[in-house]
């Protein structure tokens, strides 16, 4: 394996453990919830979809929401899932775009447990 993509796999492995870890985090909730996106439905991106989630959606009790619409695939929804947490990861970046970056560039080097692990999480969140 070239050198670079060693470093990539070591990015992503880093990157995907900060995401394991806010979602380990006891002082954290994280709310799933999919339900249509209020404002112009699915914004398609590429391959993926975009996901909801900002200082509306953090109730009272701080719970961040992530919102993911229903209609999208497992596989979608798993991927908005991780651009949302890259957001909670990176909250003091306003931005979309460098988000989108990140999440390009992580996406298809995670292993596939990795994105099963992210999916898993995902659904354990939603809100009953
Ligand atoms: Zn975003």
């Amino acid at each position: 394996m070239k050198k670079t993509n060693k470093r990539r796999d070591k990015l992503a492995d880093w990157i995907f453990c900060r995401l394991m870890d806010i979602l380990n985090d006891q002082n954290r909730e994280i709310v799933v919830v999919f339900k249509r996106l209020a404002r112009g439905g699915l914004e398609k991106d590429g391959k993926t979809y975009n996901g909801q989630i900002g200082q509306k959606d953090i109730v009272d009790d701080g719970t961040q929401l992530i919102t993911i619409d229903p209609q999208i695939s497992k596989r979608s929804k798993m991927r908005v899932f991780c651009h949302e947490l890259l957001h909670i990861l990176f909250e003091d970046i306003d931005d979309e775009k460098p988000i989108e970056n990140l999440e390009h560039l992580l996406w298809p080097q995670l292993s596939e447990s990795q994105k099963q692990m992210l999916g898993d999480y995902m659904y354990s969140l939603v809100k009953k």
